[in-house]
């Protein structure tokens, strides 16, 4: 299911603000355009997810100093000394998922963060439930889905590493922080048949790993080396 969670009259009124706000260009569909490409060139071959990463603001989830450099392949600080992803793994990440999941799918995502990786998966599943343990930038991020009428996706301030029992069991799981050890939490939450994708190592080597539930045995695969935060403990009020 590919929702359009933008209207063209809210899409206008995006183009708008990003036009009073940092000038002419940097949001511009040519540097949208040129990301795709460069996604299409690393291997990311789903239409729906590259149109997905063609038409989100990631501009509106970065600090507004950072802008210009919004639809560069790269990650970026967004305080709290945590990162908005790379495109190119938020693509590989959703496709690798999407690849998995049916059409009415429910995925549980651990580091909500500004909430891009959401919003994107927001567009291709039924819903997505999506935890952050740092609760003043969760907050701002709730804000920022209202804003921009993503509907689909609920957020809790907690541990990520006990997942979210009350909606379990998730056709997919999503970690968007490095584990050392893979959540036995999050394992137990998956659907029989369900997939989590995840990185795991330490601060300097991490591999993203994709987890199966089949006859409630779980095998693993490595997909390639990445470059995560930690995926902490507790809560930070
Ligand atoms: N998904 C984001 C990336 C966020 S960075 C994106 O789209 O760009 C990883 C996030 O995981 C951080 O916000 C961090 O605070 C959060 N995190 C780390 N450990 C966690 C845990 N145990 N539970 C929930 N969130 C956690």
């Amino acid at each position: 299911m590919l929702l359009s969670w933008m209207t063209a009259g809210q899409k206008d009124k995006a183009d708008m603000i990003t036009l009073n706000r940092e000038g002419i260009g940097m949001t511009s569909l040519r540097t949208r355009e040129r990301l795709v490409n460069r996604l299409i060139e690393q291997g990311i071959q789903p239409i729906d997810v590259l149109e997905s990463i063609r038409t989100t603001p990631r501009h509106l989830f970065i600090d507004e100093a950072l802008s210009h450099r919004a639809y560069e392949d790269v990650a970026l600080p967004i305080g709290f000394n945590q990162t908005i992803s790379q495109p190119y793994i938020v693509a590989r990440m959703t496709e690798t998922i999407l690849n998995a999941a049916p059409d009415d799918a429910t995925i549980l995502e651990i580091g909500t963060g500004c909430g891009y990786q959401t919003a994107i998966l927001a567009q291709h599943v039924k819903h997505v439930y999506s935890i952050e343990r740092i609760r003043p930038l969760l907050d701002r991020t709730r804000q920022r889905l209202r804003d921009l009428g993503v509907n689909n996706v609920s957020v809790k301030c907690a541990d990520g590493n006990l997942g979210w029992p009350q909606h379990a069991p998730f056709d997919c799981i999503i970690t968007t922080a490095a584990a050392t050890e893979v959540p036995r939490a999050l394992l137990q939450q998956l659907k029989e048949g369900g997939v989590m994708v995840i990185p795991v190592g330490g601060r300097e080597q991490q591999e993203l790993k994709l987890y199966r539930k089949i006859d409630g045995k779980i095998s693993d695969e490595t997909l390639e080396a990445v470059r995560f935060v930690p995926l902490l403990g507790g809560v930070e009020n």
